[in-house]
């Protein structure tokens, strides 16, 4: 379970380039196709990029297909995974000692307050809680220093027990890791339970890890990039910085880490995640689907889910299902605005329609939905502090669109066969 056993490059980038906006912009000009960069000034590193690049390229990295990942996905969730200790001699992410400024660390967008790693798994460990992965994109400050954005999650409450007993947390973080270990600590997970386990669930492999050098944590022993650090009580601000929608996201006041030791593997390859490209959206929205599926599906026969890419794969949600009764739609829409509270607009659909064509959701809102019989609005509702409409609060509106057809109706809106 590795990065680059997975890692398949279509475009090879041999000529030297800038980590300061042309990688970047090479990246954006290629978001469907995965792209290695040979040489990036000021580093011996390679750089690789939109290594997940489709839907089907993440579901080919967690062992399933498009038609199956929902259930696939689902039923990781109640397994166990195995995680396997090595010896740090076994360990290819810690073949050689280096520092923060060895790093090809990006710059991506004209606008970002910085240099930004935006593929870290940030591995933290609570006597109590056990271990937590997450991703979290962090601003280097200088050659020992980052901050750190983290949202009210996880991460936030292991840091927050941390100063409470009066220290820093020591975490590691994890850059060129295989695309189902980036997928499980994107998944919204309880509390308690961990992303690491899960990853080797989700593949039904044992995952390699070795505990850390300098910090208290395991580490998925084949990384490409290793950066240990403790998350301490200075703040410093973070941001701008070009987020999920591709506009950017404001600034705030956020924990600063510093930096303790990096290590690598030889001839490592840092994973650079385009922010507000394809890849990122993958890793953000495919995450959020598995659980609207398991809550839709308490309400309705559930076919087929989709945080849809027009939406950001975070605000609007797709869900094609099998109707049973006239209400079902309703109720998958609120459940759905339950499972994931980021959503902003809502449409159900018939299983006939397919969840990741838009054309064909606009098929089923065109000739399906009547907007003063099918819509429900739900005002002031908790929102994504992503969507730059919502309110200052986070507080926003919402749309359900019931776009299935009536039961007793199906016969006028047969499809016409050749
Ligand atoms: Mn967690």
């Amino acid at each position: 379970m590795s990065f680059r056993e997975f890692l398949k490059p279509e475009v090879v980038v041999e000529e030297e380039v800038s980590p300061e906006y042309e990688v970047a912009a090479i990246l954006h000009r290629n978001q469907e196709r995965t792209v290695l960069f040979n040489r990036v000034r000021g580093s011996e590193l390679r750089v690789a990029g939109n290594v997940v690049a489709s839907r089907e390229g993440m579901c080919r990295a967690l062992g399933t297909d498009a038609e199956g990942y929902l259930k696939h996905v689902a039923e990781a969730e109640r397994r166990r995974g195995r995680l396997v200790e090595v010896e740090a001699e076994e360990a290819p992410a810690y073949q050689r000692a280096s520092s923060l400024d060895a790093l090809p660390v990006l710059k991506h967008y004209r606008g970002d307050a910085g240099r930004y790693i935006t593929s870290g798994v940030v591995i933290a460990e609570d006597e109590e809680l056990g271990r937590n992965a997450s991703v979290h994109r962090m601003l280097v400050l200088d050659s020992s220093k980052m901050v750190i954005r983290l949202v009210e999650r996880h991460l936030h409450t292991y840091y927050t027990r941390a100063l409470e007993r009066g220290e820093p947390l020591e975490v590691a973080v994890a850059v060129g890791v295989h695309p189902a270990v980036m997928f499980a600590s994107a998944y919204p997970l309880e509390l308690r339970r961990d992303e690491l386990e899960f990853a080797s669930a989700i593949l039904q492999k044992p995952l390699r890890v070795v505990r850390g050098r300098r910090v208290g944590v395991m580490v998925p022993a084949d990384a490409e990039v290793v950066i240990e650090g403790r998350i301490t009580p200075e703040m410093h601000p973070e941001g701008p910085f070009t987020d999920i929608t591709g506009t950017y996201d404001s600034v705030r006041l956020q924990p600063v880490v510093e930096v303790l030791g990096v290590y690598h593997r030889e001839d490592a390859i840092y994973h650079a995640l385009l922010p507000a490209g394809v890849e990122h959206r993958l890793f953000m929205g495919m995450p959020r689907e598995p659980g609207i599926y398991v809550r839709a599906s308490e309400v309705a026969r559930v076919r087929q889910v989709a945080l849809t890419t027009g939406g950001c794969s975070w605000l609007h949600a797709v869900v094609a299902i099998e109707k049973r009764a006239e209400d079902e739609p309703r109720r998958v829409i609120e459940a759905v605005m339950e499972a994931h509270p980021s959503v902003k607009h809502v449409v159900v659909v018939d299983s006939d329609i397919d969840v990741f064509n838009p054309r064909e959701v606009e098929f089923a809102i065109a000739t399906r939905f009547q907007a003063d019989r099918d819509m429900v609005v739900f005002r002031n509702m908790r929102g994504s502090s992503l969507d730059p409409s919502a309110q200052k609060s986070g507080r926003t509106a919402k749309l359900g669109i019931d776009a299935t057809v009536p039961l007793g109706e199906r016969d006028a809106h047969r499809r016409a066969e050749l």
